[in-house]
């Protein structure tokens, strides 16, 4: 498998989704593509997917793996990683896929300069064209690559994380709002939901 496998149509699915063009999105569409040729497309929580990153490529998962946020197969791990792990429970099979460029070296360091400068809100409008050219040309050379040359695979230990499950709500007693069990605390007898119990933390 070299080059990506998907249609235009399922391209065009995905940046509709996502709304506009990056190499974010373009990692996870090969990340995605990878998922389905390793597990197929999830059907009810079949497929479990942990993505470390909260960014672009994970519009590109969701469409294409059928692993998304409301239906609870898709979690968020907040650890700043462009990793994603995938699970299926029928067999228990378990892949995290790091995505290290490594086959193609690596991201251009210019564009990641350039990257730089942009965050820090000092682009020249020279330097902001050519950082615009060089992310178009990395997104074309990530959808071109072969995903050996993208992704390092490595097995999973551990079980699939737990199945998403309905859970009692409850009434906060300061703003009334029904809040799931789990996501509410006790303070000084009172059943309180995050924002009142943050609240009341930074009156005292
Ligand atoms: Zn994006
Ligand atoms: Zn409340």
């Amino acid at each position: 498998m070299a080059g990506t496998a998907l249609s235009q149509t399922e391209i065009r699915q995905v940046l509709e989704f996502h709304g506009h063009w990056c190499p974010g999105l373009a990692i996870g569409i090969r990340a995605g593509e990878l998922a389905l040729a390793e597990f197929g497309r999830a059907g009810d929580e079949e497929v479990v997917a942990v993505v470390e990153t909260d960014m672009c490529g994970v519009d590109a998962i969701q469409v294409l793996t059928g692993c998304t946020f409301g239906k609870g197969n898709l979690l968020h791990r907040d650890l700043g990683k462009m990793a994603f792990t995938f699970y299926r429970r029928r067999d228990g099979k378990a892949l995290r896929f790091l995505f290290t460029a490594e086959g193609i070296g690596g991201p251009n360091e210019e564009m990641a300069a350039l990257n730089q400068r942009r965050s820090a809100q000092v682009l020249t409008p020279e330097e902001s064209a050519r950082l615009e050219a060089l992310r178009a040309e990395w997104s074309e050379r990530i959808l071109a690559a072969d995903p050996a040359d993208l992704f390092r695979v490595q097995p999973v230990a551990g079980p699939p994380p737990q199945r998403a499950r309905l859970m009692a709500s409850l009434p906060c007693e300061a703003c009334g709002e029904k809040t799931m069990e789990s996501r509410t605390r006790r303070f000084d007898g009172r059943i309180l939901c995050l924002p009142c119990f943050e609240e009341r933390d930074r009156r005292l």
